[in-house]
């Protein structure tokens, strides 16, 4: 061990139990059940003469997803997997004490700490920053990179940019192409907050009915679809969002959201727009359906969970009481990324193409629609 060193990490590594089990079978004592420590116990037990040798070994031994940064005395070392699944970029700090780069996930912290963004870090890529400014390696190739299109979608902020292309926009850009996949007649359009508004906006000015808020939203209250129960997630919609009755009475309402996983909030909220006097609600959804669980770090839950697992549209459509429902299509969803081809992407959680091969325990534990 080359002195003490403190790690960061975004992502879900797949192969973490075997290195645990292998680890422990040497002696090594595990406090958490963090795949992150994994990571540490692993770095912390691999030989090498300098930080970056150490931990170009043992992340040869990793697979899944991760983009980590390691800070060590004299060293930041960031490093992203081969496959580029989560964000990693770099940023310049032209006016601190002395000029420095910083390491970030998404390029929206750049700006709070006044740092201009550089450029990503490579999947497979991993840079050292120290005294002596940046080195770089491409220290493992994929054979094709899987940036999670989800992060264009729902989990990225907007007001970060991935792959050259503002969040912002690429929401935007997908309500649009919903508006033309699925018209729908009515008085207006209104988002679930947040997420879904920018695709709500651009589905207003691709079809041309008017955007209106419909739903208030608490700015207390956290997103519901990572609650740990399903009583907390629907106690959170209802305390999370709050009808606007005079706009909403006697209306066809066009309610935009950027996914559905388990189409409980859906059907809360669509029934507190009926409560609240919308005649008729059309869900419009800018992602396709989830049909399958997510193993590279987002917590969708598993098939069994997953309303579009084994449901139809249809079906779909009367779990939740809307009086119609459309899903923005796969091609549809990369004309408004608009950045580089479909193979560039992950997006397992829609069609089931995994990049990378999932063990088998996992995928029993999380691909099973039905508990026995
Ligand atoms: S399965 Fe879906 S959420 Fe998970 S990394 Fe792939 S695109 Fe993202």
């Amino acid at each position: 061990m080359l002195g003490p060193g403190a790690i960061a990490h975004n992502g879900n590594l797949l192969n973490a139990e075997a290195i645990r089990r292998d680890l422990e079978s040497q002696g090594v004592e595990f406090e958490t059940s963090l795949d992150t420590e994994v990571m540490a116990r692993l770095i912390e037990h691999t030989h090498g003469k300098t930080w970056a040798e150490v931990i170009r070994g043992a992340f040869a031994r990793v697979t899944g997803a991760y983009s980590c940064g390691v800070i060590t005395p004299d060293q930041v070392i960031a490093i992203r997997d081969p496959f580029g699944f989560r964000p990693l970029c770099i940023g310049f700090i032209p006016h601190a004490g002395q000029p420095s780069h910083v390491f970030a996930s998404e390029t929206c912290a750049l700006d709070t700490v006044n740092a201009t963004f550089v450029r990503e870090v490579q999947p497979g890529e991993m840079v050292v920053m120290d005294d002596h400014g940046l080195q770089s390696v491409i220290f493992q190739k994929a054979s094709r990179h899987a940036m999670c299109v989800f992060e264009f979608i729902y989990f990225a902020r907007p007001d970060s940019i991935l792959k050259n292309c503002e969040l912002e926009e690429a929401r935007i850009r997908m309500g649009q192409e919903l508006a033309r996949e699925a018209p729908v007649d009515a008085d207006m359009v209104i988002a679930l907050p947040d997420s879904g508004t920018p695709a709500a906006i651009g589905y207003a000015e691709a079809s041309g009915i008017p955007f209106r808020e419909g739903l208030v939203k608490s700015r207390y209250i956290n997103r519901t679809f990572i609650q740990p129960t399903q009583s907390l997630r629907e106690a959170g919609v209802m305390l999370k969002l709050n009808p606007l009755k005079r706009t909403l009475a006697g209306k066809r309402v066009i309610a935009v959201d950027d996914s559905i996983v388990r189409g409980t909030s859906s059907k809360r909220v669509i029934d507190l727009l009926r409560r609240a006097g919308a005649t008729e609600v059309h869900m419009r959804i800018s992602s396709p359906p989830m049909r399958f669980p997510c193993f590279m770090g987002v917590d969708i839950g598993s098939s069994k969970e997953l309303i579009a697992a084994k449901r139809t549209v249809p079906e779909i459509r009367e779990q939740i009481g809307a009086d119609s429902l459309a899903y923005l299509s796969i091609p549809g969803l990369m004309r408004a990324v608009g950045r580089g081809t479909i193979d560039e992407f992950c997006r397992a959680c829609f069609d089931g193409s995994y990049p990378v091969a999932v063990p088998q325990q996992l995928e029993m534990d999380k691909l099973a629609l039905e508990t026995h």
